[in-house]
């Protein structure tokens, strides 16, 4: 479903983030992404959407191969791909619903919020999607209102309005405290089963990977050093 072939990303500034990259994620699949700082986590995730341009190799998601595409190819491949954010990366002076609704069509959601001009069963869905991550009595509060947990429950509601087959998650808990932590992964995990949604997640904590995923990739300075179960993982890393 998601296949990256012979990825290597080598920075302007001669870093090279990665080499020579092999990964397939079937349908459903929840992959944790772990490594040291530097390893190239990040680096992989945005060569997926293309907000870093690869230096080499593919990307595919199922059939269409997100590499060849252009600008505007790449713009609706990528309402296919729900982002989350460690900064959450909501609109702070919005409600909930709204910044929910702005993930409606990806990006142009955000001029709709202001036009407040979006058809009744997207409304109905972000609202179902607010409850289903538990904020049903927060929707008129502003973003700025919320915990950060509740702010990263919106984050991945916008994502799923957008009904992806794929989400790219980068460093989802990285601000939040243990308890919070674990909740919003366990969210995470519960949706990508609830829908079949496959989901590629940057995760520092080696624990929560284990916990939460179906499967562990490990970087280290730009290359694959594991690929494998979870329980796996501790005799190789
Ligand atoms: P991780 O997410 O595992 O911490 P990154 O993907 O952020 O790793 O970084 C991988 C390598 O690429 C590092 O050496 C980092 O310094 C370098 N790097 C990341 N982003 C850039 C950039 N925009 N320009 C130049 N080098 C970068
Ligand atoms: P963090 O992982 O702590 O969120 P990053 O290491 O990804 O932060 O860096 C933040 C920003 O700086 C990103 O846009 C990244 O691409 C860029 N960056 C990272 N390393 C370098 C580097 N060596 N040279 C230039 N830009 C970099």
């Amino acid at each position: 479903m998601l296949t990256i072939q012979s990825l290597s990303k080598r920075y302007n500034t001669g870093d090279k983030a990665l080499t020579q990259v092999n990964i397939q994620i079937p349908k459903g699949q929840v992959v944790a992404l772990i490594g040291p700082s530097g390893a190239g986590k990040s680096t992989l995730i945005r060569c997926v959407n293309r907000l870093v341009e690869p230096t080499e190799g593919q990307v595919f998601l199922g059939d269409t191969q997100i590499t060849k595409l252009n600008t505007r190819q790449l713009r609706s491949a990528r309402r296919r791909m729900g982002m989350i954010f460690q900064d959450y990366a909501l609109i702070d002076r919005l409600s909930v619903m709204e910044n929910v609704l702005s993930g409606y069509l990806g990006y142009t959601g955000f001029w709709r919020s202001f036009l407040r001009r979006y058809p009744q069963d997207v409304i109905v869905e972000a609202f179902r999607l607010l409850e289903r991550v538990g904020l049903e009595s927060f929707i008129d509060k502003r973003a700025d209102e919320l915990s950060g947990g509740q702010r990263q429950r919106v984050g991945i509601a916008r994502a799923l309005l957008q009904n992806p087959q794929i989400l790219l998650v980068d460093e989802p808990t990285a601000s939040l405290d243990p308890k919070t932590s674990r909740q919003i992964m366990r969210l995470i995990r519960e949706l990508c089963a609830e829908r079949q949604l496959s989901a590629i997640i940057n995760i520092h904590d080696v624990h929560l990977a284990q916990q939460f995923a179906d499967r562990i990739i490990g970087l280290r300075a730009g290359e694959v050093v594991f690929d494998g179960q979870p329980d796996a993982l501790d005799t190789e890393m």
